[in-house]
């Protein structure tokens, strides 16, 4: 896949499927071949840590034996866990990783998608409380307040990686790099050209065209939205992304929320938390840290926009772009 035949600017991409989506990894630069492929292997070993559908992964292992007794885990695992639990509390719970039972109930842990009875989500609403995970940081033991919790680090996994992936492949000669992790986007550098990356982000009405564009570099973009992944029944659909207080799936007044920031992870989150919190919530949240750029795709022509992204974010002919400051 030497597209520029030797050259020094030699550019090296793959597409693979991993952590459930469609990843591609792209590098231009004398070691890009080397830098990319290192990144695949990181994906590899973190789908194989974090998976929920794999018993042998750490979290598995988590999720079996931490409500009995304290099970210990790898430092990486530790960390990722330590980092996502202050996500939790910095969003006030509308992101919350203890969600694993909720999505159990719902079937969206495997295809068999269900309604389930509000008697059934009164039960197990009640195991959704990150503060019920207990990490102990002398030993990496993890272990829940009481049997029936369990943990889903699917809101945070994908940004958590594009992280880890840039920092290896910043240890080989690269000048640039794209990371698509299934729609979350990272990129590193300058085009050959010298121009900053162009960042589509998905119009949620019409999923295989784009609402807009960014032009970004050294930074991570991220996008949740209900069209990503929902089931219909009854004429009625419900999403993936659920609201951790109701167990229900988010009631959200927006149609997609993308976070640009320099931190993947703390992108993937805010992505999960802003779009459960809705437009007004997410709009105070912002202004309360403004240390990110965000998106609010809000119906088929209106989408607002942090006022840090004027001059690098535009929308397609046919709708409309307003800042909030
Ligand atoms: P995607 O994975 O499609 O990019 P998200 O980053 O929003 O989208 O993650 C959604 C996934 O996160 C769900 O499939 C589920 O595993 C988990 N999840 C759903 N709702 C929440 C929530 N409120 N807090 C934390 N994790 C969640
Ligand atoms: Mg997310």
């Amino acid at each position: 896949m030497d597209r520029d035949g030797g050259t020094k600017e030699k550019t090296y991409s793959t597409e693979f499927f991993a952590m459930n989506t469609v990843m591609y990894i792209e590098a231009v630069g004398p070691e890009s071949e080397e830098a990319v492929l290192a990144g695949c292997d990181k994906i590899y070993a973190l789908d194989a840590m974090l998976s929920r559908t794999d018993p042998k992964s750490e979290i598995s292992q988590v999720n079996a034996g931490a409500g009995v007794s304290e099970v210990t885990v790898s430092e990486e695992t530790f960390r990722l866990l330590e980092n996502a639990v202050l996500l939790c509390e910095d969003t006030g719970g509308t992101f919350d990783i203890s969600i694993a039972p909720i999505m159990d109930l719902w079937g969206f842990s495997g295809s068999e998608y269900r309604v389930p009875a509000a008697e059934e989500i009164a039960a197990t609403i009640g195991f959704v409380d990150y503060s019920g995970l207990i990490l102990d940081s002398s030993n990496f033991g993890v272990s829940f307040s009481g049997d029936g919790m369990s943990v889903d680090l699917g809101a945070i996994a994908k940004g958590y990686a594009s992280d880890c992936v840039l920092e290896i492949m910043k240890g080989f000669d690269i000048e640039s790099a794209l990371i698509n992790l299934g729609g979350n986007v990272c990129v590193y550098g300058k085009k050959s050209n010298g121009e900053g990356f162009r960042v589509a982000i998905a119009d949620p009405t019409h999923p295989t065209t784009y609402a807009g564009i960014l032009e970004v570099s050294d930074l991570s973009i991220i996008t949740s939205g209900g069209y990503e992944r929902y089931f219909e029944k009854d004429g009625k659909k419900y999403i993936h992304i659920m609201d951790p207080y109701t167990g229900m799936p988010a009631d959200s007044d927006l149609l997609s929320v993308s976070i640009v920031g320099p931190n993947g992870m703390r992108c993937d989150a805010l992505s999960t938390a802003l779009f459960v919190m809705g437009k007004e919530a997410a709009i105070e949240y912002w202004r309360a840290h403004r240390d990110f750029g965000c998106i609010l795709v809000i119906s088929e022509t209106e989408v607002l926009a942090s006022r840090d992204l004027e001059g690098v974010f535009t929308v397609t002919d046919g709708k409309t772009l307003d800042f909030f400051d």
